[in-house]
């Protein structure tokens, strides 16, 4: 696999900086036929630049709810979310979206890749509202395709790869913006067990040059390669030691 450039390694974690995010009593509820269900009850936590969280636990215990605001797709509906100085709780939309835009990659269990373009024109399309020049996004983009060891395959269509290359070309579209933290939900649940290890190659290389990752995954492996784990049950979150 590749190396990054320079530009590219991230920042040396400080352990005496703010965490990367401070979540005070974060509540979302939702209504749903005429009663309220609560995904999130009250969630406290903080993640530092530079961890690798996993995050487990039953169906509907709150996940990818999380996730989501996490990931300023979605807001709160009490308690605040802070990102690196924005509150996600509070944010403008067009603030969201430059978080969005910026600061956070989002990895998805389906790939959720555009089946008529190429990788490359796939990993080149997170680059949009950034406004770079031409020349500086073929740079990228190839430096991203080349990170997840796919420079051979960048005028492949999401058809003409397996299913872990797929999910490699999404993970390098959602670095190649060169985000603060990534987060995936259940990034391995639709491969076997080899693309699985595929996937988890990358993503830990990511974290090892810096990268803040937050993944919610079933899959035990994924979860015993990660330095923090935590579940999540009837939107509650519990630290998991080892
Ligand atoms: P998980 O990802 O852990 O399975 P979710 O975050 O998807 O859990 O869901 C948590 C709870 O919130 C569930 O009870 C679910 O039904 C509810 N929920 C999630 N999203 C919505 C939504 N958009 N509308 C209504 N209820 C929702
Ligand atoms: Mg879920």
């Amino acid at each position: 696999m590749t190396m990054l450039d320079t530009q590219n390694v991230p920042r040396t974690p400080d352990p005496a900086s703010a965490p990367l995010y401070r979540l005070q009593s974060v509540t979302r509820t939702y209504p749903q036929r005429g009663r309220v269900v609560t995904a999130l009850a009250g969630v406290d936590l903080e993640i530092r630049e530079g961890d690798f969280v996993a995050i487990q636990g039953p169906t509907g215990g709150g996940k990818s709810t999380l996730l989501q605001i996490l990931g300023a797709l979605d807001r709160p509906t009490a308690g605040s979310v802070v990102l690196a100085g924005s509150d996600i709780a509070t944010a403008t939309r067009s603030e969201l979206g430059r978080l969005r835009a910026h600061e956070i990659g989002f990895v998805f269990q389906g790939f959720n890749l555009i089946p008529t373009l190429t990788a490359q024109e796939n990993v080149d399309m997170a680059l949009e509202p950034l406004g770079l020049e031409k020349s500086e996004r073929t740079r990228r983009v190839a430096e991203a395709l080349a990170h997840v060891g796919l420079a051979d395959r960048a005028d492949h269509r999401p058809t003409e790869l397996s299913g872990g290359q797929q999910q490699r070309v999404a993970i390098a579209r959602a670095i190649v913006k060169r985000p603060r933290v990534l987060l995936a939900d259940e990034p391995t649940g639709n491969l076997d067990e080899s693309m699985r290890d595929e996937i988890l190659a990358v993503l830990q290389t990511l974290n090892a040059e810096g990268l803040t990752l937050i993944v919610v995954t079933h899959d035990s492996a994924v979860a015993r390669r990660a330095g923090r784990r935590l579940r999540l049950e009837k939107g509650t979150v519990h630290e998991i030691t080892r």
